[in-house]
């Protein structure tokens, strides 16, 4: 393992990082939906989404720091080839570091941000969820593989698109129903789908198997 690139003799190298929780589980939502990963997910958020379903997550100072070498152990002791760095807004902090210990573990590294902060780390795949709450860096157009769009009511459809056409040509692209309106909203997608088929349907799938 390299570590020596994170030695600061004058210990000015965040090393630790607030951590709602850690877990084992599978990636219930967008591109990689069903396959095994590491979440880690970080404490602090400040976009403000009101359909929010962490909101526990939202303030940093009531979750503990952990030790990037802590986090290092937990992921590599799993057989799951991803790590997942979720919030949260991870983006808040500085990944940089983060990601270059966490690249030690051979895994693939995953990023689920608002896309409201600017991007740190090195990643294999950055899903961007944009939010009305707070307008987006323009990086992340550019950069992220995957566009995940919440769809809370119709009009979000049309908010969608003017995302959409930013995006980068091999984005993948997907609308997902907010959990509380999805028996109202997903009908409306469904068809919107049908009409527009460069957008796939994203499900909380760990929602609908009762898993983290
Ligand atoms: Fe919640 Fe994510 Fe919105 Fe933050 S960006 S308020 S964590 S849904």
């Amino acid at each position: 393992m390299k570590t020596d690139t994170l030695t600061d003799p004058l210990q000015e190298v965040v090393t630790t990082i607030p951590v709602m929780e850690q877990f084992l589980t599978l990636q219930g939502e967008g591109f990689h939906t069903g396959k095994a990963a590491y979440f880690i997910r970080t404490g602090g958020c400040d976009v403000g989404c009101h359909w929010c379903d962490v909101k526990e997550s939202w303030e940093a100072s009531h979750h503990s720091s952990v030790r990037y070498s802590s986090l290092l152990a937990s992921s590599v002791d799993c057989n799951a080839e991803i790590i997942v760095i979720t919030g949260g807004e991870p983006l808040m902090y500085d990944l940089e570091v983060l990601c270059e210990l966490l690249r030690t573990s051979g895994k693939s590294l995953h990023v689920e941000t608002s896309g409201v902060y600017p991007l740190t780390g090195s990643w294999d795949w950055i899903c961007f969820s944009p939010k009305k709450f707070k307008s987006a860096q323009t990086e992340y157009y550019h950069k992220a593989h995957e566009l995940k769009v919440v769809i809370y009511n119709a009009s979000d459809l049309a908010w969608a698109e003017e995302h959409a056409e930013k995006m980068n040509a091999d984005a993948k692209l997907y609308l997902q129903p907010e959990w509380s309106k999805k028996d109202q909203i997903m009908p409306l997608i469904v068809e919107y789908v049908k009409k527009n088929p460069k957008w796939r349907i994203s499900l909380q799938t760990h929602k609908y198997l009762n898993i983290p």
